[in-house]
């Protein structure tokens, strides 16, 4: 596998790279052994095998920025899909009127409306509603899916009153439409499902324009309402963030999964300019950077774990850093120090075995326990793996959540880097020289204080601290689905 490859290239090379800053790992794993009665073989192996020194990041960021020049020049061109998302207009803040907003991204889905009141009242009022979606209807037809989200949006609509106030006679309510599977998109309102993802298995949309699909719904229940932008997520999340804040050029999911995306000067996407209606400007494009894979330090466990997924082979960056995967890796750790080591006692529990029992959330909550003896630990470990701990094993276990998170913090900052490197490699200035924003969302960067931090430090660590101080990391809860609505109100079919 490529993969394997580079990283092996990337070992051999980082040793003899900068001996000056090697020492500061260092130092930090010696306190942390000090503190352990003695250090576990298979955890000395795992921080060596995750470590991300300087010169790990250095090519993390490199080949980020390397893997967009090539997803940009043209389709398949890299393990990035750099996909475009045909949004080259962002909210200014002008934006004036009722707008509505879906979100389909899972197994709920959420409608949302906005009232905008332009540069001075800005946001009037929001309302949402979230509707689980029956499970019948993911294995169903295209047809009833999108009747029942038409429905639960023409309940919603129905019940618009209030501060809402639509008084465009003659017009139709517009919509932004945050999709969260793969679809190929020729024009901010339509896009063509590539295929179902996450448990959906609808007959009859795949190939078809799921903008088409939702507007004829909406049309055989007489509802007065269309779609006028389909986004991403993570298009939608920076959308959000510009409306009030100008300087937000990268947007980074970091829940279940990740993704990321950044404005982009149509001059630098050699894939458009062979579009005949290309346009000058900028446009966002979705990086897909899940898919990123060079260069990463990858464990044993990593291997195993993407070998018995559900995709083996891709989306490795993401099986790296994203929620789903953290709380898995841990637990294969934990799983070989039970059986090899017998860290818990003479049996290995069988929820222990179980995949995916051991969660982020429980692993980043095993990170905040303070307690002398690490009482939480303890019971965290019970409650979730049914093991039985002391103090000495709970402790190795919190070194074990604690280098998983390192290394996926750590690699993510490398990736933002890597984003904005490419950003500044074509106009000097446009990012290190000025206050620019990175917006994020997502259950893991919001709820992870140690991985927030190693994020952080390696984006410092890799600009140093002058460059950095000019990139200001912020979280953006919630921001996609204002940010799909304020996208309908931006790319407004009366407005052009
Ligand atoms: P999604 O990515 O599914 O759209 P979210 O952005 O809300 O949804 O992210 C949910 C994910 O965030 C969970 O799957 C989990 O991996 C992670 N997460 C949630 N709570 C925590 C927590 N307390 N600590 C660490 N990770 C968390
Ligand atoms: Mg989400």
């Amino acid at each position: 596998m490529s993969v394997m490859t580079t990283i092996a290239a990337v070992r051999s090379f980082h040793p003899a790279r900068s001996p000056r800053r090697a020492p500061r790992p260092r130092v930090v794993m010696t306190a942390v052994r000090s503190s352990t009665i003695s250090a576990h073989p298979i955890l000395t192996k795992l921080q060596r095998d995750c470590a991300t020194p300087l010169p790990v990041l250095r090519h993390v960021s490199d080949a980020m920025a390397a893997d967009m020049r090539d997803g940009l020049a043209a389709d398949g061109g890299s393990d990035l899909k750099m996909i475009l998302s045909y949004v080259d207009a962002l909210p200014t803040g002008n934006e004036k009127g009722l707008f509505y907003a879906l979100d389909l991204g899972g197994t709920n889905f959420r409608v949302l409306r906005v009232q905008l009141g332009g540069k001075s009242e800005r946001v009037v009022a929001t309302e949402f509603e979230q509707v689980s979606i029956p499970s019948e209807l993911m294995f169903g037809t295209s047809e009833e899916l999108f009747d029942f989200i038409a429905s639960g949006l023409a309940k919603f609509a129905n019940e618009e009153a209030g501060k809402f106030l639509f008084d465009q006679m003659g017009r139709t309510r517009e919509l932004g439409f945050t999709f969260s599977f793969p679809v190929k998109q020729t024009s901010i309102d339509s896009g063509i499902l590539i295929k179902w993802t996450k448990g959906f298995a609808v007959s009859g949309t795949a190939g078809k324009d799921v903008v088409s699909c939702l507007n004829e719904a909406m049309e055989r229940l007489g509802m007065n309402m269309r779609v006028s932008a389909l986004v991403n997520d993570t298009v939608g999340t920076l959308a959000g963030a510009r409306y009030w804040d100008d300087d937000v050029m990268v947007a980074v999911i970091l829940g279940t999964g990740t993704n990321a995306c950044y404005v982009e000067r149509v001059e630098a996407i050699p894939k458009l300019l062979l579009d005949p209606n290309s346009k000058s400007g900028s446009m966002i494009v979705n990086t897909e950077w899940g898919a990123f894979a060079n260069g990463i330090p990858l464990t044993e466990f990593d291997r195993e774990m993407d070998a018995e997924s559900i995709n083996p082979g891709e989306q490795i960056f993401e099986k790296t850093i994203s929620g789903m995967y953290l709380g898995e890796i841990a637990r294969r750790v934990l799983l070989k120090m039970a059986k090899e080591d017998r860290i818990f006692g003479e049996s290995v529990p069988e929820k222990l075995q179980t995949p995916y029992s051991l969660r982020t959330p429980d692993i980043c909550a095993i990170q905040q326990d303070s307690s002398k003896d690490f009482e939480v630990v303890g019971s965290i470990l019970h409650e979730v793996s049914g093991v039985n701990s002391n103090p000495s094993s709970r402790k190795i276990v919190m070194d074990v959540c604690d280098t998983i998170a390192k290394r996926g913090g750590r690699l993510a900052g490398a990736g933002i880097v890597g984003i904005l490197q490419k950003m500044e490699g074509d106009t000097k200035g446009v990012i290190f020289g000025k206050r620019t924003v990175v917006a994020m969302d997502g259950g893991l960067y919001e709820h992870y204080p140690q991985y927030r931090n190693y994020l952080q430090e390696a984006v410092t660590e890799l600009l140093g601290v002058e460059a950095s101080k000019n990139i200001v990391i912020e979280h953006s809860k919630d921001g996609s689905g204002i940010g799909a609505a304020l996208l309908a109100a931006t790319n407004s079919m009366y407005e052009h």
